[in-house]
């Protein structure tokens, strides 16, 4: 039966929730203060990430420790301020990379991944975004031959388990479809099924107007409360209230103080990244997404230039920018491709919405009826928004959900 639904949030996460309701025949709004997918879902490399099977863990061994330790890294940083107030989350997600602990949230993580690739096709389809997406998978080189040894066995095996595609080039290869790249690689992996956006923000955009098209309503407003009313709930945004039976929260890292304010402590952190799109010198085309796997950036080639995006920084969502991370980054990235002037006038900055077992919550809210959760999607929410989507429609239907959802529930912490 066709029900009214409010979901907030329009990134890829709360688009894509919108998106399979309004299939299904909902009668659902879509809040957001601004465009749908001007924050997170903008700026990330864009990749919908077929082979990202495993999450990524804090790390625990000691060589990472010490090289992480005097905060210089590309990959990671951290700021006192970011580590006190998520020190408990942090300490968790710690808890949680611990061998054992990991070896069983993988098979729950990939389990979702695994339907990533099938959620997006319709969404790409009905929006007829075809022309932003490339089915051409993308690279994770390597300058040392120990480090893509070491990774090559774990993909192995995540080939078998998780049908993850892959395949393993030499340096020569690698010079030969990418022949810019500096030439002391030691080779790459390339990953075979994931797709690229050459405009992540632009993928939302047109999954919204898709959603529009199904009958969906877009409301541009800030959200200012959400409370229960009657049967159902009551949004109160900043161009008026919005009544509905049932809402869905999907702000990403913003959720984590509406919830509290409903009594619901999700032990959500966040780690920023940056962007900053360069030109090239002497005309030099980058023909792949390139992660430099054992320095912790990524290249990306972009309708809008070249973006670079750095790795995590651990930091309070709304500190001002620390620039150095990207700085220390673009210093490595101009030895590995002929990067040119820079072309944006400011670094963009935003923040993965992360959970200390590195698993998204996805699902009823605990002791509120009506309210379900989309959030914490982490490393990957450009990857899971449309699985999420789908999963949470069929549990808002009342139908069993095609893989377990036990391990996303939010009581879980
Ligand atoms: C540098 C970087 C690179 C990344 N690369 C990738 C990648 O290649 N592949 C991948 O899968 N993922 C990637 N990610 C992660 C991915 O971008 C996020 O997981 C994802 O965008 C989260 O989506 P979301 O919809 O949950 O949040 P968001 O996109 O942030 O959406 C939340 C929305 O809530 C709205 N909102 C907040 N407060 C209010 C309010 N009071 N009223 C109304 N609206 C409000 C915001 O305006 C926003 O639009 C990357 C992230 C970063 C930072």
């Amino acid at each position: 039966m066709a029900r009214e639904i409010v979901v907030m949030g329009a990134g890829m996460v709360g688009v894509s929730v919108a998106w399979y309701l309004a299939r299904r025949g909902h009668a659902v709004t879509l809040v957001d203060r601004r465009e749908p997918g001007r924050e997170t879902s903008f700026g990330n490399a864009g990749i919908i990430q077929r082979e990202a099977v495993q999450p990524y863990p804090f790390p625990r061994d000691l060589a990472t420790m010490l090289r992480v330790l005097p905060n210089r890294q590309v990959d990671i940083r951290y700021r006192p301020g970011g580590m006190v107030q998520a020190a408990g989350p942090l300490l968790q997600y710690w808890q949680n990379s611990a061998p054992k602990r990991y070896a069983r949230i993988v098979p729950e993580y990939a389990s979702l991944i695994c339907l990533s690739l099938e959620a997006h096709a319709p969404m790409v389809e009905a929006a007829e975004a075809d022309a932003l997406v490339r089915r051409e998978g993308w690279l994770e080189v390597y300058r040392t031959r120990e480090a893509m040894a070491a990774r090559l066995r774990d993909t192995e095996a995540n080939a078998e388990r998780f049908g993850v595609r892959y395949r393993a080039l030499e340096a020569n290869e690698l010079a030969t479809l990418e022949p810019r790249l500096s030439d002391d690689l030691a080779g790459a992996i390339h990953w075979e099924q994931p797709w690229t956006v050459a405009d992540p923000g632009a993928l939302v955009q047109a999954y919204a107007k898709s959603f529009e098209a199904e009958g969906g309503r877009v409301w541009q407003a800030d959200v200012t409360d959400v409370a229960r009313h009657g049967n159902g709930w009551r949004v109160a945004t900043s161009e008026g209230e919005l009544d509905a039976e049932q809402v869905v929260m999907a702000m990403g890292p913003w959720s984590r103080e509406w919830l509290s304010n409903l009594g619901l402590d999700i032990p959500l952190f966040v780690k920023r990244g940056y962007h900053m799109h360069y030109g090239t010198t002497d005309s030099a085309r980058l023909g792949h997404w390139v992660m430099d796997a054992e320095v912790g950036y990524l290249l990306a080639p972009m309708q809008a230039g070249i973006r670079l995006t750095t790795g995590a920084e651990l930091e309070r969502l709304e500190a001002p920018p620390h620039l150095a991370q990207l700085a220390a980054a673009e210093r490595v990235a101009k030895k590995l491709f002929p990067l040119g002037e820079r072309l944006d006038a400011e670094p963009w900055k935003g923040a993965r919405p992360c959970t200390p077992d590195m698993k998204p919550v996805i699902g009823p809210a605990p002791g509120q009826e009506g309210l379900w959760l989309a959030l914490g999607h982490g490393h990957q929410g450009f990857t899971l928004g449309p699985a999420t989507g789908r999963l949470l429609a069929q549990m808002m239907d009342g139908e069993r959900p095609e893989i377990d959802m036990a391990p996303f529930r939010a009581d879980r912490f």
